[in-house]
């Protein structure tokens, strides 16, 4: 796509961002599964907050090749327990953490590499079955888990709510993690805090922001259709 659209792209979703999240401070992450460098870049340079994959190896290669730069890059996509070491050491921020037994493999590599993992906690927050996710009554017991780790951080929720055919019509599904997202906030956990509530995607950001995200991603509204 031309460099010149993904400026303006970026810039049109700061400024719903500004007007729908209310003063909140809200970071901007550019979904760059198929994206190439010289359009990742473009994105940083237009003003984006950070770069979310998808796939393990593609990371790899790209993060190999300096795709990124050196900018913030996370990790957004469903992660095998056989890949994490790809991944762990790597990302700012590991958002697809769906079970405490890839938990557990984070952070034993973390471990070897003497650092300290955060991550986010995915809850399928639609029970769709095709979906990844923890179902939101496996929350809990995820997050006490969690407490028992020392490379790992858990910093906050994030889900892929279904595919809305209206606007608005995903407003239930967001304020649902809302209310997660604050519960579990009131909890007191080692290696817990609930600072980032990761939902919002091209089709239903605004109503994510409205119902209190505060992290985007955004694939298609900032570089145009997949392939
Ligand atoms: C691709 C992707 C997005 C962005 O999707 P768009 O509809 O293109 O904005 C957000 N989150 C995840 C987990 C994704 O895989």
């Amino acid at each position: 796509m031309n460099v010149s659209c993904i400026r303006e792209n970026v810039e049109k979703i700061k400024a719903d961002t500004a007007a729908f999240a209310g003063g909140r401070d809200v970071l901007l992450l550019a979904a760059t599964k198929t994206r190439g460098a010289e359009e990742i870049q473009a994105a940083f340079a237009a003003g984006i907050d950070a770069a979310g994959e998808n796939r393990a190896q593609e990371f790899a290669e790209k993060f190999k090749n300096g795709a990124y730069a050196g900018e913030n890059v996370q990790f957004i996509g469903h992660l095998q327990t056989n890949k994490v070491k790809l991944v762990v050491g790597n990302v700012s921020l590991i958002q697809s953490v769906d079970s405490v037994k890839l938990l557990r493999a984070i952070d034993l590599r973390a471990a070897e590499l003497g650092i300290s993992q955060d991550v986010l906690a995915e809850v399928n927050i639609g029970r769709e079955p095709e979906k990844h996710g923890l179902m939101p009554e496996e929350l809990t017991a995820f997050l006490d888990a969690a407490a028992g780790f020392s490379n790992v951080r858990v910093l906050g929720l994030m889900t892929v709510a279904p595919k809305s055919d209206s606007t608005g019509e995903n407003r239930q599904y967001f304020a649902k993690m809302y209310k997660l997202f604050i519960d579990n906030r009131a909890e007191k956990r080692d290696n817990v805090v609930m600072k980032y509530l990761s939902m919002g995607m091209s089709g239903d950001y605004r109503a994510a922001l409205c119902e209190g995200s505060n992290l985007i991603r955004i694939g298609t509204g900032i570089f145009g259709p997949r392939q």
